[in-house]
């Protein structure tokens, strides 16, 4: 574990870190996922300073920093992931992250693959080289998921894969799927599953993009006939893919938990601010709600101090990820909500343009709608901490 002076250390080299890389047109903005790379395109203004800013991040080694250094990360813990996250948000800078292969897959990877494994997927994750997808969900398999159907059969030194993807996020941008197959349909339900990063090229995978009602193609649906990936690309070992899975879905729920209000005090500000343009600042409903919304952000605040003193214990977050993930999601919605009301009826108006254009609180509106399904639903959220935190009776199975 680090000690008060080297967290003192890494606080000044991160410190300089931020201010030496400002980039105006970053500055304000959410943390940049690579998969998302609108940025890249040369079109995009703030191009030059993406680029100028994911060039230094690589050259500090602040991508995936928490990563072991033999893999090209600097083996940050808990507390050094705080302070990085503090620094960035000290000057309004965005972390520069590789979205689903470093927040999702990566940790399987880390905890169940072989060293070969991590060697040959960690660094192009790092690299950006990699950008994944997650394909879990089914049409017949969501909150259920160990009803999933897609099949994996292997054939030589490869596995080959057919069945259907759903809700995929981001499918469209990226070239790895990993995704869970069944690999023996003889075996109980939660066995007989494996985990497994499948290349999207050519390989007999047809992607449709699904318009989600916030007017994006966020995600997507998979047919996939006959998809091939090696033996080698198994992460848990064949029938193993619960386990890796289940450290996916912990990581999705549990693991931004340590310093995720920084980035929900920085929006709530900025409604603030939205309120006083308004003129309805002083309006006693209106700052109920916000005084509301200013008290869940302390709540997330002080629930993040724990989950970090825990994490940098040794100790794993375990099925208390979903309290996390039932709390930010449920503020969120809500947050939505209060952001509508204040617009009053200016906010039922898109602004004009081509396309579907929408502005910034019509946007976390529609957009939190999805986040108390996606990750696991706030029902099976609370499903979880009821049997599992706080060990009431199990649920009786559905006739
Ligand atoms: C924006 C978005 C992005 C997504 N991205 C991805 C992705 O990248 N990859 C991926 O694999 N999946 C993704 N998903 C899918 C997501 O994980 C599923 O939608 C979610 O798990 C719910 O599954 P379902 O949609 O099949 O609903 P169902 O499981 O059919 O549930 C329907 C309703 O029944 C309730 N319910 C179900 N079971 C129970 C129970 N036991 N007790 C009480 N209530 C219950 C649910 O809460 C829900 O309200 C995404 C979803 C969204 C909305």
């Amino acid at each position: 574990m680090a000690t008060a002076t080297d967290l003192d250390q890494l606080r000044e080299e991160l410190r300089a870190f931020a201010q030496a890389n400002i980039h105006p047109r970053l500055v304000g903005m959410d943390d940049l996922d690579v998969e998302r790379d609108i940025w890249r395109s040369p079109h995009h203004p703030a191009h030059d300073e993406f680029v100028a800013y994911e060039q230094a991040s690589l050259e500090a080694r602040l991508v995936c920093p928490h990563w072991s250094p033999e893999y090209g990360g600097r083996g940050f813990g808990e507390l050094e992931m705080a302070v990085l996250a503090e620094e960035l948000a000290a000057v309004g800078m965005p972390r520069l992250t590789r979205g689903m292969g470093e927040r999702l897959c990566g940790p399987s990877i880390v905890r169940y693959g072989t060293p070969e494994q991590k060697a040959r997927f960690l660094p192009r994750i790092i690299s950006g080289e990699d950008r994944y997808c997650q394909g879990f969900s089914e049409p017949g398999a969501g909150s259920d998921l160990a009803s999933l159907t897609t099949r994996g059969v292997v054939e030589g030194d490869e596995i080959v894969i057919t069945g259907q993807k759903i809700w995929t996020s981001r499918a469209h941008l990226a070239n790895v799927i990993f995704l869970l197959c069944r690999t023996d349909p003889d075996a109980p339900k939660h066995q007989g599953i494996s985990f497994v990063i499948v290349p999207m090229a050519d390989n007999g995978i047809e992607i449709r993009e699904l318009i989600t009602m916030a007017g994006d193609n966020a995600f997507c649906q998979e047919y996939i006939d006959g998809a091939r990936a090696p033996l080698d690309n198994v992460i848990g070992g064949l029938g193993g893919g619960w386990k890796a899975a289940m450290t996916t879905l912990g990581s999705e729920r549990g693991a931004v938990a340590a310093v995720q209000h920084l980035q929900y005090q920085r929006e709530l500000d900025e409604l603030v601010e939205r309120a006083r343009e308004v003129g309805r600042i002083d309006d006693p409903i209106v700052r109920q709600e916000l005084a509301w919304a200013q008290c869940q952000v302390h709540v997330m605040e002080a629930t993040g101090r724990r989950v970090l003193a825990r994490l940098a214990d040794g100790e794993e977050l375990g099925p208390e990820a979903s309290l996390t993930k039932l709390v930010w999601s449920e503020y969120h919605r809500r947050l939505g909500e209060i952001a509508m009301d204040l617009q009053g009826a200016a906010g039922l108006i898109r602004p004009e343009g081509d396309g579907y254009p929408i502005d910034r609180w019509q946007k976390a509106f529609l957009s939190s709608r999805a986040e108390t399904i996606f990750a696991g639903s706030s029902e099976v959220q609370r499903r979880i901490i009821a049997e599992r935190v706080l060990g009431l009776p199990r649920e009786r199975a559905a006739t």
